[in-house]
């Protein structure tokens, strides 16, 4: 049976951030990463950006190239899942009914693609956007798609409509909330979207639900809840993830959406972190609420937390959230998390396609979006969870930098 000191699960962002990261805080135990896909560890953003568009090789998208990982003594079990975990023996058991031995177990498997159920989910030409190998298999269905029926208006949704408009397809998104990135961003943020998708032809059908898929073996159409039908070449799904966390589960730990996890990533099980996007914690920027961030920045600041604990140095995880997202030519760059805002003040024009929104909760800035606006999103970082000592109109005044309220 192989053993290792460290044993890490998902080979995404967050489990080969915290084995290079084990290695450049000079960890000298063994260390070994399982990783359900065949690749080697690879950033997943550019998957429904450049990756889908075919203007990014492979190749690039590597966290590190190839050899580096063998250099850094890290072994990695790939296209292997760990099927069950058995705490009081320290060892996982893989889909082949292999056995690893730990020392400390690394959770970092993130989540899977939530699958439609309907009637004619198992068509062919459907499409889910996770992996390379999903992105990988649309491409390649691509050239014969003219009309293409989007499920799901999140980043998934939006950032493949932008890039499948651009390639010249026919695109309807379809989204079962009101308006589109409900989960995410303000309203006024998602109008801002849908209108600049409609100006490339996107069209949408909002708060719609999907009855059925339809065709004969490939899928022809999209069934609604109205009875409308949508006519489709290809359905590309982006309905959200659902954290990976059944084996972890069985195995005792506390789950709720989520593994449960404190400050230093650890589960209620002794010797197993979670951590990424299936790792549930309180989180100070969302005031305190037991929440799962879904970004590779959480991925990278939790396998930080977690390397530096093994290595001797306790600091509980307290990394500002931030993402981004490209659509067309439109940078939107998030810092904080704005559930929960009760004023959301708008600095600069939508219509000249550069402005920020900036969130407060009482007479505090909880979040901005900035969209095409590098400078407040990089100066309005100091302003989060401060109290403001001015009035909060001033804010709107886009000539005024926002480091000055800092
Ligand atoms: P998402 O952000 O959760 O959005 C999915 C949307 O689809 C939700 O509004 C959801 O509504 C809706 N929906 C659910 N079931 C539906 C149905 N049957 N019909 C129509 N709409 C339905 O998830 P995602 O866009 O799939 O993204 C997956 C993950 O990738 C997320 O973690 C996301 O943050 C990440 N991602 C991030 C970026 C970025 O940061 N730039 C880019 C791509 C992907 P309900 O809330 O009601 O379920």
């Amino acid at each position: 049976m192989a053993q290792f000191d460290i044993l890490i699960v998902g080979g995404g962002h967050a489990g080969a951030q915290v084995a290079i990261s084990l290695r450049q805080r000079k960890y000298t135990g063994s260390i070994a990463i399982v990783g359900e896909e065949a690749e080697y560890p690879y950033e997943r953003p550019p998957l429904s950006k450049d990756y889908l568009a075919g203007a990014k090789d492979f190749g690039r998208l590597l966290i590190r190239p190839a050899p580096s990982w063998a250099e850094r003594n890290v072994d990695l079990v790939l296209a292997t899942r760990v099927t069950q975990v058995l705490p009081a023996d320290h060892i996982v058991r893989t889909q082949n009914g292999d056995l690893i031995g730990y020392g400390q177990l690394i959770w970092a498997a993130g989540g899977y693609p939530r699958r439609l159920a309907c009637r004619g989910s198992g068509l062919a030409g459907i499409h889910y956007v996770r992996s390379r190998a999903d992105v990988d298999r649309m491409k390649a269905e691509l050239g014969d798609a003219k009309t293409i029926v989007i499920i799901g208006g999140g980043y998934i949704g939006l950032e493949a409509a932008a890039i499948l408009s651009g390639l010249g397809k026919q695109v309807t998104i379809v989204e079962a909330q009101p308006r589109v990135l409900a989960r995410v961003a303000s309203e006024e943020l998602s109008l801002f979207y849908q209108a600049e998708h409609e100006s490339h032809g996107v069209a949408f059908r909002l708060g719609a639900g999907v009855e059925a898929l339809e065709g004969a073996e490939r899928i022809s159409g999209v069934v609604l809840a109205t009875g409308e039908v949508l006519p489709a070449d290809m359905v590309v799904v982006g309905i959200g993830i659902a954290p990976a966390v059944e084996a972890l589960e069985v195995a005792g730990a506390a789950v709720e959406n989520g593994v449960l996890v404190d400050g230093l990533c650890r589960t209620s099980v002794s010797d197993i972190f979670a951590i990424g996007d299936c790792a549930a914690h309180e989180n100070s920027f969302a005031d305190n609420a037991t929440i799962r961030l879904e970004s590779v920045q959480n991925a990278n600041d939790q396998a930080m937390t977690v390397a530096k604990h093994l290595t001797g140095c306790d600091e509980p995880y307290h990394a500002v959230p931030w993402f981004w997202s490209d659509q067309y030519d439109l940078k939107l760059q998030t810092v904080g998390i704005s559930t929960g805002h009760d004023q959301v003040v708008l600095r600069g024009d939508p219509a000249r396609r550069s402005f920020s929104l900036v969130y407060l909760r009482g007479n505090s800035v909880i979040a901005l979006d900035c969209v095409n606006a590098t400078r407040d999103y990089v100066q309005g970082r100091a302003l989060l969870g401060r109290n403001l000592n001015f009035p909060s109109g001033q804010l709107a005044d886009a000539d005024i930098p926002l480091k000055n309220f800092a």
